[in-house]
Parts: C-alpha cells; sequence; structure tokens
C-alpha cells in the first residue's frame, strides 16, 4: 500500500530478521497516504539504539538519550528512534526524561496529531491507534489524547497545529483548536528560531489555514504585540502571492512601524529580512514610467522589481496595477540593463581623457542614468562620443 523508498525497506527487513519490530511512521507514512512525498523517512522499533548501532554499518548517534540512531544509506539517511513514553516537561519543551518501551501504543500516544501517529511496515500493513486515517480522509489535524495537556507538555505543538494546516490545507479540530486558544500563552517557553521556523513554514502554505488560524486563536499577537497589525483582509491578499517568503512576509507586516525590529526578534536570516525592509520602503515609490522602472531594477536587481509589483498588485489600493503589469512584462521582454552591462567603462574615460578618479564614477553614473531615460543607446562608440562631449564642455 505504501511504497517503501529501498534503504527503509532494507531496515525494516534486517531489523525483523533479528527479532524486532519496526516500522515507518510519522511524516512519511502520513504523506504517502495522502500521496505526497515524503521529505523525510523515520522508522520506529522495539530494538535500542546498541543494537541499531550494532545491526548496521554505517550509523550516527543522532540522540542516544532519545533512542535516535540515523542509519546512513548512500540515497538517504533514516532516523531509527526506539519505541518510547516520555516523562514530565518541566521545561514545556523536551520531555525531562524518556522510557523506553516495547509498547507501540505508547510510543504512538506521546506522538503529537492523530496523522503522525501511524506506523507501517510491508507485513502488519498501517497500525493507526488514533484514528489517524479518518482525520486523514476528514482533513483534520487533531491531537492524540487531551490536547489541553499535550500543548502543555510542548508548546511548539501549538504552531505545529497551525503549520500541518497550512502545509497540508487541513483544518484544525475543534477541541485541539480550543486548546490552541488557551494555552497559548505557554508559546513564551518557545525559542524565538523554532517560533520563526513553524510561523514562516505557516506562511508559505495556505495562508488562511495556517496563518489565519494563528491570527484568530490570538497566537500571533502572543509571539510579538506589534502583529496585531495582522488583519483577515491582508491575509486574503498573501493568500494570492506566490509562496516566497520575503514577499508573503512584506505583505503581512505592511504598517508596522519597524519591520526589520520585529522580524529580527522572530530570527529571519539577514537576506531575507534585507529583502522585506527593501519592499516595503519602496511600495508606494512611482513605478509609472519606463525610467521609474528600469531605475528601479538597475538598483535593486529584476526580481525585486518583479516581487514589489506582485506585492502592490495583491494589496490593492493600487489602481494602476494592471499598467504596471503591462509595463513590467514589456520592458523584461526588451530586456532591462544593469550598470555591469553599460558599454562603456572607467578605463575608456581615463582614456579619453578624463583625469581623476571621483569624476569617472560620476560621468558613468551619468551615462548610465540617460541610457535607462532612453536618451542614449547602450553602444560604445556613441557612449563614447558623449563621454568626450561631457569632457570638453565641463
Ligand atoms: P515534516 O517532516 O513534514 O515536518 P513530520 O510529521 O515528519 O513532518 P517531524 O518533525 O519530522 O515531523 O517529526 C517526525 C514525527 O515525530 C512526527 O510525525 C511526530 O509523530 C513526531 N513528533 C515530532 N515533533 C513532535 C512533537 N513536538 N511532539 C510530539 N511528537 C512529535
Ligand atoms: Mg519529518
Amino acid at each position: 500500500m505504501i511504497a517503501l523508498p529501498r534503504a527503509v525497506a532494507d531496515i525494516l527487513k534486517i531489523l525483523h530478521e533479528n527479532g524486532y519490530r519496526a516500522y515507518a511512521v510519522g511524516g512519511c507514512v502520513r504523506d504517502s497516504l495522502l500521496g505526497r512525498t515524503p521529505h523525510d523517512w523515520d522508522v520506529a522499533s522495539d530494538a535500542e539504539a546498541e543494537t541499531v548501532l550494532a545491526l548496521f554499518p554505517h550509523t550516527v548517534g543522532t540522540g542516544l538519550r532519545h533512542g535516535t540512531v540515523t542509519v546512513l544509506y548512500p540515497a538517504m539517511a533514516v532516523e531509527v528512534t526506539t519505541f518510547r513514553r516520555d516523562g514530565d516537561y518541566s521545561d514545556r519543551r523536551r520531555p525531562d526524561s524518556v522510557t523506553f518501551t516495547d509498547s507501540l501504543r505508547e510510543d504512538a500516544a506521546r506522538r503529537d496529531f492523530t496523522i503522525n501517529a501511524m506506523y507501517y511496515n510491508e507485513s502488519e500493513g498501517l497500525i493507526d491507534c488514533f484514528s489517524g486515517r479518518e482525520d486523514l480522509a476528514a482533513r483534520l489535524i487533531r491531537a492524540v489524547g487531551d490536547p489541553l495537556r499535550r500543548f502543555d507538555e510542548d508548546a511548539l505543538r501549538i504552531l505545529r497545529a497551525g503549520r500541518f494546516a497550512a502545509e497540508l490545507g487541513f483544518a484544525v479540530e475543534g477541541e485541539t483548536r480550543r486548546a490552541m486558544e488557551l494555552q497559548k500563552h505557554l508559546l513564551r517557553h518557545i525559542s524565538r528560531e523554532r517560533i520563526g521556523a513553524e510561523l514562516f513554514r505557516a506562511l508559505l502554505g495556505d495562508v488562511a489555514a495556517g496563518f489565519g488560524l494563528f491570527l484568530k486563536t490570538g497566537c500571533l499577537c502572543e509571539i510579538d504585540e506589534r502583529l496585531s497589525i495582522v488583519t483577515v483582509g491582508r491575509l486574503t491578499a498573501c493568500a494570492v502571492l506566490p509562496r516566497e517568503l520575503p514577499l508573503r512576509l512584506a505583505c503581512v507586516l505592511m504598517g508596522a512601524n519597524d519591520p526589520g525590529q520585529i522580524l529580527r526578534g522572530l530570527r529571519v536570516d539577514n537576506r531575507t529580512q534585507r529583502r522585506v525592509c527593501l519592499l516595503l520602503d519602496h511600495l508606494d515609490d512611482p513605478l509609472d514610467s519606463d525610467y521609474a522602472m528600469r531605475r528601479f531594477a538597475a538598483d535593486w536587481g529584476t526580481d525585486a522589481l518583479k516581487e514589489l509589483t506582485a506585492l502592490r498588485a495583491a494589496c490593492g489600493g493600487n489602481t494602476t496595477a494592471w499598467a504596471e503589469a503591462d509595463r513590467l512584462g514589456r520592458l523584461l521582454k526588451e530586456g532591462m540593463i544593469t550598470k555591469k552591462e553599460l558599454q562603456i567603462n572607467g578605463a575608456d574615460l581615463l582614456q579619453v581623457g578624463l583625469k581623476e578618479g571621483g569624476a569617472v564614477g560620476a560621468l558613468l553614473e551619468q551615462l548610465f542614468d540617460e541610457v535607462l531615460r532612453g536618451n542614449l543607446p547602450n553602444r560604445h562608440n556613441r557612449l563614447m562620443d558623449e563621454a568626450r562631449y561631457r569632457i570638453n564642455n565641463g
């Protein structure tokens, strides 16, 4: 029923031959049942970590304390984890201790959502202790057990709920959703990196299902009260944008006083942060002439120009969106030059008699600007003539 990759089938076979139970588990089973390609494969087994280390030639003791060994195959790395139940969670993120168990049901009970708590191998088929399959069919994210308690143990699960909803386009089941609301104050125990990572994955998925849920349950404001500027209308705009993080972040943060600071707080990488700020800083630039667009592209790149026009079109209030899109399409087809592509350079200017270094840069910039304005063609001879003329006439 599920096509196991060779490495996973091999691991299960070797564990079985040695008298252990072993299953593919979690996200890989969920995604396979949905017809999606899993991006990683996990195995759960009653074999303890030392046994797994001994049975396979290439291994890494990734998380031995938690019973996890990574088994390396040429095509992939597979995490093999001993069945376990988790102890108390005094830090609201990680169990204080884990106890290994030979009960699959106990292992399933510690997992976050029913759709993530299914096991599969070829001889036993699907083992589904918490009706994950029904929830998959109903497209629901439902906590395993009592959601209030599960979010209390590990508040990251609150964000995982919304993130899975976004990535899969699912709804969060009522009780689980209610628990998100009631337990959102626990998010303060979660590191900013992890919060950012889940939030951004949600933003790149089905925005209404994931980010919208964070908004409605109050999780967003809990994470950063400055996110109170985010509105449902804004998320509707966001949903039509391509799934690119800077673009969607800029859409969400429009109108924020200091978007850079909010993003730094969520540990966004510098590049993304700079791009978001660039888009927001130029949101109201007039792009109503060929020159204005060429100038923007020359200064910031054509990708930034495409993003800016997409953002302006999506966020409404811009009645010239069609005209902008037309203009952009035409200019892209014609090709927009960068300063590097200008058919004259500093050495040329020195050759035609310019003396000081500082003046070289200034004249190059003037010539480039004239080309962008369409007043001069980007041809070497023509630019040389113009340079001579300007040098000789001060
Ligand atoms: P994806 O890899 O697409 O993010 P996944 O479901 O594989 O989704 P992982 O973070 O790779 O998620 O974790 C693998 C499995 O481990 C999950 O399917 C779930 O069963 C369990 N799991 C992971 N994180 C938690 C958590 N915070 N609480 C409980 N169970 C978890
Ligand atoms: Mg995974």
